[in-house]
């Protein structure tokens, strides 16, 4: 279950990023960014987070993901298209020089802390 790793590093990356100054602060929502082949499965990364998030100030947090389309764009026509999965060529023109765009993130958009 790689979803433990991601949840720690997401952990660690809220909790830094909670300005110091605030005393006793507690986190009411994480808004997450996901790309769809981050292969993230929801209720794991919920799960992991849970365990993870005792006695912090994310405990009982919710986590609201976006998960994000995979973009690919060719080099050689310059087309973008929306894809279920991974592309290794492009089908416009056929070429192989295809990039991903998006998909595979895994970020923090933001935090939103109780009053
Ligand atoms: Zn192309």
């Amino acid at each position: 279950m790689h979803e433990m790793g991601i949840a720690q590093q997401l952990v660690q990356i809220a909790l830094d990023s909670i300005p110091k100054e605030i005393e006793n602060p507690k986190v009411e929502k994480v808004n997450l960014k996901i790309g769809r082949l981050a292969s993230v499965v929801e209720h794991s990364l919920a799960f992991c987070f849970e365990i993870i998030t005792k006695d912090t100030p994310l405990e009982k947090a919710r986590l609201n993901i976006d998960f994000i389309a995979v973009m690919v764009h060719c080099r050689s026509c310059d087309h973008k298209w929306e894809v279920t999965g991974p592309v290794f060529k492009c089908q416009f023109c056929e070429d192989g020089d295809v990039e991903m765009l998006t998909g595979r993130e895994i970020e923090i958009t933001s935090l939103e802390l109780a009053d």
